[in-house]
């Protein structure tokens, strides 16, 4: 080592200048590799950025090119209506959660949707939180339902149900109404199986980098006394330059059909799972969670509701369901909040929960925006009086 540095100190001694001008070229390089690294300029392009809390707005919303959207519906009831949209190709999973959230879905997806068309629309399953919009109100002969008032490119909805009820009566009137109009309308199982003019993938994009995924699970082909495992689960995957992000929805898939989506399905980790069951400590199971890896999670819910129970550590999102999901991400959102249930008075948590993806140069990144705030369920004053974080 000592015999090196002597070397070298001879070779400075004997030619200076061009020692000099050596030493001045390595520090140059030093300085400009210094430089690009820290503007993330040519090889260190951070291309695809993680994940995270990263705010963003309503007008990257609108040029978004593709933005996934939870509704608050319009008052206190429990419900899910996801809109999917990829240039003007629009998705509409689920219209719940009464028959009036109908006008609230419309008011909200036509400041998206601008030429009265959804492509695809997807009933999960009969409850009436999922699909009472797709019905609406009668207003003066008029029908304000989402199957009335668009047309819908292609439907697809639960293979099985037990369902008896009026709502879903109607509903059946309302799918009916919207074949005669032109809807293609399939199951879950059709689907699945590419059997009629179904298909399992749906590309929303011409040049087919983002597609629809009908996945499969057994309850598409057995019967169960659980509706909400009749649940449609469908995977949204966005190839991009750099990085595949992927989106999944299960309804109010439970743990027997979460069990056998896994089983079924070579499930990646996802960018965005929407909270199993709107929050619910029957759904979002382990088997399930540790599968997905869920980044960022949406829950369609009024918190604290006592719609279905009056434990308070099972009302929606359950202490069990945070207590899984925050192993593995503490960025959970809701819609709504519930102030009083019986003087049905609430108010927004975060209010409409959007993910979109924003190019930026030859990559890009996936942002939030909520119409309320983007605070995380965990630094809320509801989950401060209510619920436990244990990460
Ligand atoms: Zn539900």
């Amino acid at each position: 080592m000592a015999n090196r540095r002597k070397k070298v100190q001879k070779a400075a001694n004997k030619h200076p200048k061009l020692f000099l001008a050596l030493a001045i070229i390595v520090i140059c390089i030093v300085a400009v590799i210094v430089v690009l690294y820290v503007f993330e300029i040519g090889p260190f392009k951070r291309k695809d950025k993680p994940a995270g809390n990263l705010d963003g707005n309503v007008t990257e919303v609108s040029d978004a090119e593709l933005s996934i959207h939870f509704l608050e519906l319009g008052n206190k009831y429990t419900g899910d209506c996801t809109l999917i949209k990829c240039g003007n190709t629009e998705v509409l999973i689920d219209a719940g959660s009464r028959q009036n959230s109908a006008a609230t879905i419309k008011d909200y997806v036509d400041q998206y949707c601008t030429d009265g068309v959804l492509e695809y629309v997807i009933a999960t399953h009969a409850h009436q939180d999922h699909i009472s919009g797709f019905v609406g109100n009668s207003v003066s002969g008029g029908r304000t339902g989402i199957l009335y008032q668009y047309k819908v490119g292609t439907l697809i909805q639960f293979a099985g149900t037990n369902a008896t009820s009026q709502i879903y009566n109607n509903y059946i009137n309302a799918v009916e109404y919207a074949q005669s109009q032109g809807t293609e309308v399939y199951t879950a199982k059709q689907c699945w199986y590419e059997t009629d003019g179904a298909k399992k993938t749906y590309y929303l994009d011409e040049a087919q980098k983002v597609s629809l995924n009908i996945l499969y699970q057994k309850f598409y082909e057995e019967t169960t006394s659980d509706e909400n495992d009749y649940s449609v689960c469908t995977l949204l995957t966005q190839v991009n330059e750099n990085k595949t992000y992927n989106y999944l929805f299960t309804g109010d898939l439970e743990e027997e059909g979460e069990s056998s989506l896994v089983d079924n399905n070579a499930l990646p980790e996802v960018e965005l799972f929407k909270g199993g069951h709107h929050g619910s400590y029957t759904a979002s199971t382990e088997k399930l969670l540790n599968v997905i890896k869920p980044k960022n999670v949406a829950v369609c819910c009024c918190c604290g509701t006592t719609e279905y129970t009056s434990n308070t550590d099972n009302t929606f999102p359950a202490q069990a369901f945070i207590d899984r999901v925050s192993k593995y991400t503490e960025n959970v959102y809701c819609t709504t909040l519930m102030i009083d249930y019986k003087a049905g008075t609430y108010e927004s948590m975060n209010g409409n929960i959007v993910f979109y993806y924003k190019r930026e140069g030859e990559g890009g990144v996936l942002k939030l925006y909520c119409s309320n705030n983007n605070t995380k369920l965990k630094d809320t004053e509801w989950f401060r009086q209510n619920r436990v974080w244990k990460g």
